[in-house]
């Protein structure tokens, strides 16, 4: 694949890069190795240090950061300055409590003294998508520094850009150049560096084939791995629902970042007492979403990141709506340059048809109705993903019921799914495993080692 900035607003080719020759891989996989033997030894006050000087780079550079994220694949400028802030958020979230996480942690046995001790890997690899360019690679970045890992990052090949800039921050922010390095190779050339003996660990946010081939190859290393892959969540709205905060959630949800997001809300099951309600002011919320530039402030929907992607979502539509869905607003591409999609609703989904069985990477909304809280719980399980789950009510034990009942990586009640540095994220099923932030994420790539001292 072609390793290249194209604006997706205009099709115009930014920059494109030349991948790493063998050589100049393998030396980046010997710095790697060479800067890991002495950067697992620094103090976690010097890394602490330095993942501050991160966070503040990222806040004093914040817009150029986003405008660079907007121009590569599209998101609304309003949502990348945000995501630059997040990225700021999780390196100090990760300063200030790794101490804590990583401390060692005493254990009462039959022994003197026992207790266990984390201690880092090595170099981990990092296949990245393309959605969230700076938040999906600090959020991995953080906490593998802080633990004393190395990090290697293969970005998405139509972000070469940002991958770039996310190198130059770790070095400017004081890391050694070897701890942090971003690798500008095609996928066919992954496998290639999870063989390679010096890499120890790796972690995957993409698709399901992605995680597959990734998993497939480190389990035959038995080299340990992290994926976090699709979603198709859920979004209940109960009969008890507040109306106006569940219908504009629900939209923000479905179209957050074009509706390019793992966990964007993408089946909305909706009680029969209200569902005619919400269906209609659903659709006319979506219909208001203002389309176009991506770098205006006023734009909520954006082009999606790539010719590919628009044919994918536009063909998934076509195919459920000829299997019988009903489509209540948008369906087609809007002409012009750029990948810019209508915002669109689609009602009475055949079972078996893209739209009911696939994940759609685009602003398409898929509404379903249901008779009962059974039907609610049954239906959002009936998906091979199991990343998260929103679920309005203001019933206690209907609330009870979606915690423990939804098959998901996490549970929002009367809020919209979202990842944030205190709590873990991840999924079951074929949204992946392991999990990132929090106290689980950093507990991934290290070695639990247990002490017992007679
Ligand atoms: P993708 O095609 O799987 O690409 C993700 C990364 O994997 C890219 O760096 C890509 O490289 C690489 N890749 C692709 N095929 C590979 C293979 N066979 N072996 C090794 N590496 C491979 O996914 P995407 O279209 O960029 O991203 C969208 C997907 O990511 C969606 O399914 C979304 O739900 C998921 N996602 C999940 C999360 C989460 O936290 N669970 C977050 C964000 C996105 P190239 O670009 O060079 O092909």
């Amino acid at each position: 694949m072609l390793i290249a900035s194209i604006n997706p607003a205009t099709g115009e080719t930014i920059k494109t890069f030349a991948p790493l020759s063998e050589a100049q891989l393998d030396e980046k996989l010997q710095h790697a190795a060479e800067t890991f033997a002495t950067y697992r030894r620094t103090s976690l006050a010097e890394r602490e240090r330095r993942l501050q000087s991160a966070a503040e780079i990222l806040e004093t550079e914040k817009h150029d950061f986003a405008r660079l994220m907007t121009i590569e694949m599209g998101k609304p400028i309003k949502g990348a300055v945000g995501e630059v802030e997040k990225c700021a958020w999780v390196c100090r979230y990760y300063a200030e409590t790794a101490k804590q996480h990583l401390a060692d942690q005493l254990v009462q046995t039959d022994a003197a003294r026992s207790f266990v001790r984390f201690q880092p890997l090595g170099p981990v690899l990092a296949v990245m998508p393309w959605n969230f360019p700076f938040w999906q690679v600090f959020r991995f970045a953080a906490p593998a520094l802080m633990a004393g890992n190395v990090g290697l990052l293969k970005h998405a090949s139509n972000v070469p850009q940002c991958a770039v800039a996310i190198e130059d921050i770790f070095r400017r922010a004081g890391f050694p150049t070897g701890a942090f390095q971003t690798l500008l190779v095609g996928s066919e050339v992954v496998q290639r560096i999870l063989e390679d003996r010096r890499v120890a660990a790796a972690t995957l946010t993409g698709s399901e084939p992605a995680g597959r081939s990734v998993a497939g190859i480190a389990g035959k290393l038995i080299k340990k791995t992290v994926l976090e892959l699709g979603g198709s969540d859920p979004f209940i709205v109960m009969p008890s629902a507040e109306m106006d905060a569940a219908v504009s959630t629900a939209v923000k949800a479905r179209t957050i970042n074009n509706g390019q997001s793992c966990i964007a809300a993408k089946r909305f099951i909706v009680a029969d007492q209200i569902y005619d309600e919400f269906e209609r002011r659903f659709v006319e919320t979506m219909k208001a979403l203002r389309v176009g530039d991506p770098l205006k402030e006023s734009t909520d929907i954006g082009p999606l990141a790539t010719e590919q992607i628009l044919k994918d979502v536009d063909e998934q539509v076509k195919t459920s709506v000829a299997a019988g869905a009903h489509l209540l607003t948008g369906g087609k591409k809007i002409n012009g340059p750029g990948n810019f999609y209508e915002p669109t609703v689609l009602a009475s989904i055949a079972s078996g048809s893209p739209a009911y069985c696939e994940e759609v990477f685009g602003p398409v909304a898929l509404l379903f109705r249901v008779m009962n809280i059974d039907d609610a719980i049954q239906l959002a399980n009936a998906t091979t993903f199991g990343l998260g789950a929103a679920a309005w009510t203001k019933d206690a034990s209907e609330q009870e019921r979606f915690v423990d009942e939804i098959e998901a990586g996490c549970v929002f009640i009367n809020g919209m799914v979202a990842s944030d540095p205190r709590l873990p994220f991840g999924g079951i099923k074929h949204s992946g495993y392991g999990r990132e932030l929090g106290e689980f994420g950093i507990r991934e790539f290290v070695n639990i080692k247990t002490v017992w001292v007679k």
